[in-house]
């Protein structure tokens, strides 16, 4: 069954949030000042477990969705994530795929596919080592995220996609640079405009770069002309360069919202389900599992959710909009 919501936009990507936890503390999503050690992080019987996300995963299938995208947090510093992708993998017709740090990616990768995972999404910010390390502020190197990348793209988990968030005055220099390296190496990169997610972040509107500065910086060197969407709602923009050495993709959210086609829904670590990165309040599907409902019980909660849809904050964001709160970004995975 087909769902809707007010705005006439069904239910087809769903991101998992598998923890709240990570090794990296990404100045514009877990600033350490904030995710230190006393940060309330779930407790672990607080955050679903595999059989539990497993079970939503073929309610919201039931209901539509053709894609499930895990992350976190880190997904994988979850212990044994490979085990949650295997059952994942068992859900007919279903597009499953995962974004990391990298971190762990190299250990991980052969488990994962062999695990029946489709791809991978990589995120990295620069190829500057003090770039990176400033952003990440974790002391880690860009070479490790790169052999992650490598070693996932070796054991057949491709298309990579690599995520830069560009953020005003500290790593526009690297967009040229990255340009130039994963051209070279066959994997697309995907610019994000830094965004007012969480209220943790500190975010202004001058600290964004606008995705149309990035393609004018990469089009006075390597020219680019506008590409198809592989399908309606796809988030990125894709260009490709007119030599055919590749493509990449802007994702605009802050300069060119694309809430009239957005079709994902999100489930924190806790097992909260939330129909916008920039909601409030989510929608407590764990307390409904533990407390006995059946998957009709569960069906009917989430489609009641999503027909009362109508969340369009992007295209609503105003200076406003900036302090109202949010959840975090490292709750529900981007
Ligand atoms: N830890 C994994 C990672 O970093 O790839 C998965 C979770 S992370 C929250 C998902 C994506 O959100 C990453 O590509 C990250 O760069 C991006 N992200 C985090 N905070 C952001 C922000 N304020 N604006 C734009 N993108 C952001
Ligand atoms: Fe961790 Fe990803 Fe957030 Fe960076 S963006 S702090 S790697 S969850
Ligand atoms: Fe979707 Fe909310 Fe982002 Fe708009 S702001 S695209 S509704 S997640």
């Amino acid at each position: 069954m087909s769902l809707t919501d007010t705005l006439n936009r069904p239910l087809r990507d769903l991101r998992i949030s598998v923890t709240d936890r990570c090794n990296f503390r990404c100045v514009y999503c877990m600033p350490r000042e904030i995710f230190g050690s006393e940060y309330p992080y779930l407790p672990h019987n607080e955050v679903l477990t595999f059989e539990e996300i497993a079970r939503l995963a073929r309610i919201f299938t039931q209901h539509g969705v053709k894609k499930i995208r895990l992350t976190g947090g880190e997904p994988l510093v979850r212990k044994d994530a490979h085990l949650l992708v295997k059952m994942l993998a068992e859900i007919p017709n279903l597009d499953l795929t995962l974004t990391t740090n990298g971190a762990l990616l190299a250990k991980q990768a052969q488990a994962l596919k062999d695990a029946g995972l489709k791809r991978v999404t990589v995120s990295l910010d620069s190829l500057d080592d003090e770039i990176f390390k400033a952003l990440n502020d974790a002391d880690f190197p860009v070479a490790k995220v790169i052999e992650g990348m490598d070693t996932a793209a070796s054991v057949g988990l491709e298309p990579i996609k690599v995520n830069m968030v560009v953020k005003r005055g500290v790593n526009e220099s690297s967009i040229l640079p990255m340009a130039r390296f994963f051209r070279e190496r066959g994997y697309i990169l995907r610019f994000i405009e830094y965004m007012d997610v969480g209220h943790t972040n500190g975010w202004r509107m001058d600290d964004v770069v606008p995705s149309a500065e990035v393609i004018r910086i990469i089009n006075a060197e390597m020219p680019l002309e506008p590409a198809d969407a592989n399908y309606r709602g796809e988030v990125a923009e894709r260009w490709r360069y007119t030599d055919g050495s590749g493509e990449i993709g802007v994702i605009s959210s802050v300069t060119h919202a694309f809430c009239r086609d957005c079709n994902r829904a999100r489930i924190s670590a806790e097992g909260k389900l939330y129909t916008c990165l920039f909601a409030v309040n989510g929608h407590d599907l764990k307390s409904l599992m533990r407390n006995g409902a059946t998957d009709e019980d569960i069906s009917q909660a989430i489609s009641r959710v999503w027909h009362k849809r109508a969340d369009r904050y992007s295209e609503l964001r105003s200076e406003n909009t900036i302090d109202l709160p949010k959840v975090e970004m490292s709750h529900i995975g981007g």
